[in-house]
């Protein structure tokens, strides 16, 4: 005997001579594709209430046993199947729902690839019965070994879909498979997405014979209050916001969490792109980032929020279980959804915001304010689309770049006593300070008129195009800080600060982990270095970690610079003197010229004389 040779039924591959190439079977091609699509007994029900939707129906009822592993039935009242197309539905790449790479450009169904009952089938015992309208009676197809025949059956009109054991004939996966509570909770999870998503379709689930969810058809408020709670339904506000020109269609709605709100984990947060639940990094980022000014430190906010626009502008075939969208406008779809979501945010009381209207002059202080919250969409709007940068680009769409010499006349009329001599006046098309407004806005006047800033926005946009330029050329100035600042951090914060040590270093932070429950910030970038350096290091570490160091400083560095330029930019209510103001303008001035394409967010407004005159009716 010989006691150390393995016994093992597996071949030894390296050893034996090479083999044929041959193409795979039918069916094995569909057991591996479904280890893409059906990882657990909750892809199952997502796959089948996508079709139950994409068929029309009305109401769906979903039974589990055993978290799902025993049995996942789902019937709808849907359009149905006819008996001849039976056996196409579970054909592999067999679709009614695309049938050329133009439909595919502009899918609206939730389902598109053709391949989801054929690989729950391939590794589940699986009963398809339908009925279409106006048909006798339905027809019944398995896969149990009855030869794959059409047969007769009862059912009502629309379909239903038995599936049993999934894995059963795949132990290796089936081993994956985790307890039947988690099993269900995943289903849960899945459940109440399909129904966030479809307010208007009736949804009922059961678990081992014991109902969990009778939700009737209704309105979206009414079906969040379903699903989210009452905690919920009182501490959130309405979002209701069109986009302009540049993303023609685009639509936000829904509903925001209020702080008070807020919880520990992430998971009050849906998120919808025409009617598709997705995890996007890009939209989960500009969530949060609108987020930060309301909410601070580890708390995430509950939300449900849906995105609707030209399914052309949206490739949702970049993800086999299609959670994950790319947008043809990212950056114009990002500044879109932050804006919106912080306007919103900012108005409190339940206010909605609506459609921004054409520019026009404010007349009151309380115009003012609206105004000021509704103007930056629409300058988002205008600047949009412009791209993330030139790569993502392609070249192919030059950004609406606002240039001070085409807004701005050369001539000035008169000015204040105190103001340079007409050389300086020539520099200064931004003018010099009056007086702040509010805490908010810096007044200033130049040759046509008044000028108003907006102090945070413009502080902001300085910062980010410096931090550009400072990583465009390499000459991020650090600052090191002579007490480094320490705060409590997690694992996650630390494993990120340890593995990122040198992206980090790249942006101008030095940040250490001082034990295994703190971290030390020890230098920031030097333009930064007023900021509050705990809450810039934790949210630099939070794109760290969501986008990962490789990409980070590549196609997701605009962002991570928004996320440093805001943390940075003076808050409102900060009191500035006359020549802090005047240092703006000035700053500003130079970041316009600079000939940078506009980030969505305009900084300062003209009101010329004519507009004033305007306002007090004084025809000249
Ligand atoms: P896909 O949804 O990507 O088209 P599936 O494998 O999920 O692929 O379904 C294949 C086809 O079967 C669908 O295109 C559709 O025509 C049909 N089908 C599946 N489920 C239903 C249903 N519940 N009601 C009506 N038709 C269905
Ligand atoms: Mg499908």
């Amino acid at each position: 005997m010989t006691p150390l040779q393995p016994q093992s039924s597996v071949p030894d591959q390296s050893a034996s001579e090479a083999r044929p190439i041959q193409p795979l079977p039918d069916e094995l091609i569909s057991q591996i594709a479904a280890g893409e699509v059906v990882e657990r007994p909750a892809s199952v029900v997502k796959e089948l209430l996508e079709n139950a939707l994409d068929a029309g129906a009305s109401r769906i009822e979903v039974k589990l046993e055993s978290g799902g592993v025993k049995r996942i039935y789902v019937a709808d009242d849907g359009q149905g199947i006819a008996a001849e197309q039976l056996p196409l539905a579970l054909a592999r790449h067999a679709t009614s729902k695309i049938t050329s790479l133009a439909e595919l450009e502009s899918v609206a169904t939730l389902g598109f690839r053709g391949e989801a009952l054929a690989s729950i089938a391939s590794v589940s015992e699986l009963v398809l019965t339908s009925r279409v309208r106006g048909a006798a009676h339905a027809w019944r197809l398995d896969n149990l070994g009855t030869g794959g025949s059409v047969v007769p059956a009862s059912g009502a009109p629309g379909t239903t879909l038995d599936v049993r054991e999934i894995y059963f004939n795949t132990p290796a996966r089936r081993k994956f498979l985790k307890t039947q509570q988690t099993e269900l909770s995943h289903c849960q999870d899945v459940f109440r997405r399909m129904a966030l998503a479809r307010p208007d379709v009736a949804f009922s689930l059961s678990h081992d014979g014991r109902v969990l969810e009778h939700l009737n058809g209704t309105s979206s408020g009414e079906r969040v209050l379903q699903i989210l709670g009452s905690e919920f339904a009182n501490a959130h506000l309405g979002l209701e916001v069109q986009a302009g020109e540049g993303l023609t269609g685009v639509r936000l709605t829904g509903f925001l969490g209020l702080p008070t709100a807020a919880r520990g984990s992430a998971a009050a947060q849906y998120f919808f792109v025409n009617g598709r639940f997705v995890r996007d990094k890009l939209l989960t980022h500009a969530m949060r980032a609108a987020y930060q000014d309301v909410l601070h430190g580890d708390r995430h906010p509950a939300y449900v929020v849906y995105l609707t626009l030209d399914p052309r502008q949206v490739d949702v075939n970049v993800h086999p279980s299609k959670v994950e969208v790319r947008f043809r406008e990212s950056r114009g779809i990002h500044q879109f959804v932050m804006h919106a979501v912080q306007q919103a945010l900012g108005q409190g009381g339940g206010a909605r915001v609506t459609q921004a209207p054409a520019a026009q002059n404010p007349t009151s202080l309380a115009e003012l304010a609206q105004w000021r919250q509704q103007f930056p969409l629409q300058l988002a709007q205008r600047a949009a689309p412009f791209a993330l940068d030139r790569a993502e680009s392609g070249g192919s769409y030059a950004p609406p770049v606002q240039h001070l010499s085409t807004v701005y006349p050369q001539a000035y009329a008169q000015s204040p006593a105190s103001t340079p001599d007409a050389d300086a006046k020539e520099q200064f098309p931004l003018g010099f300070a009056l007086a702040q407004l509010h805490g908010i806005f810096v007044l200033a006047q130049n040759a046509q008129g008044l000028v108003l800033v907006d102090m945070h926005a413009a502080h902001e946009r300085i910062l980010y195009e410096r931090l550009k330029d400072g990583l465009d050329t390499h000459a991020c100035a650090t600052q090191q800080l002579l007490i480094p600042v320490t705060f409590n951090a997690d694992a996650r914060e630390i494993d990120c600060a340890l593995q990122g040590e040198s992206t980090l270093a790249a942006l101008g932070f030095e940040i250490r982990a001082v034990s295994p429950t703190a971290l030390a910030v020890r230098a920031v970038p030097a333009l930064l270095a007023d900021a509050d350096v705990a809450a810039l290091a934790r949210a630099v570490l939070r794109d760290l970690e969501q986008f990962g160091a490789s990409r980070l400083l590549t196609e997701h560095r605009n962002e991570l610079l928004s996320t440093m330029a805001c943390h940075s930019a003076v808050r409102a209510n900060r009191h500035l003197t006359i020549d802090e103001m005047n240092a703006l303008l000035r700053q500003m001035e130079a970041t316009e010229r600079g000939d940078q394409c506009n980030h969505g967010r305009p900084t300062w407004q003209q009101f010329s004389l004519a507009d004033l005159d305007r306002l007090f009716m004084r025809g000249r």
